[in-house]
């Protein structure tokens, strides 16, 4: 092996300051309700054309997804031009910071919310701006609206928000975008929309009537994906998506993903997926029933996942849920997500649940 060493290279300070992504644990014989995957294997019809991506991987993938961008162009009714797909929408929140922010520019966005938005921030040497929820957890878009400033480059909402749950009504969002520059360019993160069971969701249709809005989509979560890694945005000025493709990585979005995420969108694969979809949602209000009558308070989700606000007493109740078997995610001292699974797993963590609703609940 050859020696380990200590250089003189300086390393970015932005790096020693960032806060660490922390993914969900996997731990051997608990049950995940950590990373809002979905519970569900590849559908046979998925796994037959990743079989076939697979075979075919000594050829680089088409780097323009151009097959997948029409499908989903087709879709949302605009160009090829609008589309960008990215190694998940993750990589696509970076790539949008990098079209748009220089350094030290600002990136403003509600704060709890997607832990990944302070983290890429900082990674492309532009500046966080935080505002904070209100008690309730849910958006005070007034402050959002109030931060913006002569540097604020992006905003990011996300809708319905992780880990909160809470989503924007239409009415809400379309106040809140008449009152934003148009300057300022506003990333929706729906990466739970296909959650979200509320009649007043604003449409895309609505939101890419704005030039300033792109829309960030996965295929991680509702479409069973994430191991796979393909999210897309979908931006009301091509010139916005195109600069969103300059900042990717060329082939980021494999064969396989490419290939996974184009037989999802078929049809009778896509019903399949949704029927799923329905569920997860049923479940979520049996398991936020369940939590409330044992004591919890709990936030009404629109996502894959319950948010349970327990302040200080997170850290030892998710060490409880993982003592019973449970791995959830806490965000030590704020409170703690909760993933809605199949019926026999969150069954599983509602025992749990309930066994330490005694030291825990009403808080
Ligand atoms: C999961 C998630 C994403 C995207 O995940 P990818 O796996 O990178 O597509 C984006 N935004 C939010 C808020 C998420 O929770």
């Amino acid at each position: 092996m050859a020696a380990m060493a200590t250089s003189s290279v300086p390393l970015r300070s932005a790096l020693a300051a960032l806060p660490a992504y922390i993914p969900g644990r996997t731990v051997v014989g608990a049950i995940k309700l950590a990373s809002n995957e979905s519970p569900a294997p590849l559908l046979a019809e998925v796994q037959a054309r990743v079989a076939e991506a697979v075979a075919a991987g000594n050829r680089y993938p088409d780097a323009g997804a151009i097959a997948l961008r029409e499908v989903l162009a087709g879709r949302f009714g605009v160009a090829v031009e609008q589309i960008a797909v990215g190694c998940g929408s993750v990589a696509l929140c970076q790539q949008v910071i990098q079209a748009v922010a220089d350094a030290g520019d600002e990136v403003l966005y509600p704060w709890r919310s997607f832990e990944a938005y302070p983290i890429l921030t900082a990674v492309c040497g532009a500046r966080s701006v935080q505002v904070a929820l209100r008690p309730d957890q849910s958006f005070d878009l007034e402050a959002v609206i109030a931060g913006v400033t002569d540097s604020t480059k992006v905003i990011f909402i996300c809708t319905p928000n992780n880990p909160t749950g809470a989503a924007l009504s239409a009415p809400e969002l379309t106040d809140f975008l008449d009152r934003i520059p148009t300057r300022v360019l506003v990333v929706v993160d729906e990466a739970y929309v296909e959650y979200n069971d509320t009649l007043d969701v604003m449409p895309a249709a609505a939101l890419l009537e704005r030039p300033n809005v792109i829309l960030l989509r996965t295929f991680s979560k509702a479409y069973g994906l994430a191991g796979l890694r393909v999210g897309y945005a979908v931006a009301a000025d091509p010139r916005v998506a195109a600069a969103v493709r300059q900042t990717g990585l060329p082939f980021a979005v494999s064969r396989v993903a490419q290939a996974a995420a184009l037989a999802s969108l078929e049809p009778d694969v896509e019903a399949q997926l949704l029927a799923r979809v329905a569920e997860v949602v049923a479940e979520r209000g049996r398991v936020s029933a369940e939590l409330e009558r044992v004591g919890y308070t709990v936030a009404p989700s629109r996502a894959n996942f319950v948010w349970l606000p327990l302040g200080a007493a997170t850290a030892q109740w998710a060490q409880a849920c993982e003592d019973g078997g449970v791995i959830v995610r806490p965000f030590a001292g704020v409170g703690a997500r909760v993933t809605v699974s199949t019926a026999q797993e969150n069954d599983r963590f509602l025992e749990v649940a309930a066994a330490a609703a005694l030291t825990f609940a009403g808080r």
